[in-house]
């Protein structure tokens, strides 16, 4: 049975992570304890095992739904924040089937669940950086009525240049926090990897669509 683009979005993810997991621990190593990468990387264990559990055209609200699991059942800050960011996702797809509406829906209560549960504001240099925008770009495709690749387009893009922004501040929240003008010059590691989660998706919606 052919993999829907959500499946093929988080496959293209752990493979895209295995290319950029040095970099991202590095940045960690620089700002905060050095364990992102290897959090993240566990994660994106449990997730490769959960999936192979599940069928492989599983609809996109169980595909979300195994991949928050994976990420609340592992350490670090990021593990239960990017769980609960992607559980609202899960959901979004359960109550319904438009994709974009439904990754507008979910992605913008995602970010505010995140912000709710960490408290961090746009600046704070996090993770926080690169979900805001992706979702307002998300929220704004669903209102045009932008196919599923142009939003994801547009929703990697303005991930990216949030994260990219992040290299320009000192961080004020997590550990990232603790070594003041440290972090400045360095990009944030959860924003990088939520910029590269949106990349993993163009190519996974450019691909379903051909
Ligand atoms: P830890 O700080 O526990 O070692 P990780 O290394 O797993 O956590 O994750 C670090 C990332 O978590 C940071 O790069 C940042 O993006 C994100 N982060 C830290 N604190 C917060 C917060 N309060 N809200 C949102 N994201 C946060
Ligand atoms: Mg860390």
């Amino acid at each position: 049975m052919a993999k829907n683009f959500s499946r093929i979005w988080i496959d293209n993810f752990i493979a895209d992570f295995e290319r950029e997991k040095e970099n991202l621990g590095e940045m960690d190593r620089i700002s905060g304890d050095g364990d992102f990468a290897i959090n993240l990387g566990s994660a994106l264990k449990l997730c490769a095992a959960a999936l192979a559990e599940i069928k492989d055209d599983a609809a996109p609200a169980e595909v979300f739904g195994a991949v928050s699991n994976s990420f609340l059942h592992t350490g670090g800050t990021s593990g239960p924040l990017l769980g609960m960011w992607v559980r609202d996702v899960s959901k979004a797809f359960s109550d319904q089937s438009d994709p974009v509406e439904a990754l507008a829906t979910g992605f913008t209560a995602g970010v505010a669940t995140v912000q709710r549960i960490g408290g961090a504001q746009e600046g704070d240099k996090t993770m926080v950086d690169a979900m805001l925008p992706a979702a307002q770009a998300l929220r704004s495709a669903a209102s045009d009525g932008r196919e599923l690749s142009e939003a994801l387009r547009n929703a990697a893009q303005a991930a990216e240049e949030g994260a990219k922004a992040t290299a320009d501040v000192a961080a004020s929240m997590g550990r990232a926090s603790y070594v003041g003008d440290v972090s400045l010059g360095v990009a944030d590691p959860g924003a990088t990897a939520i910029g590269l989660f949106f990349r993993s998706g163009v190519a996974a919606a450019e691909g379903s669509e051909a």
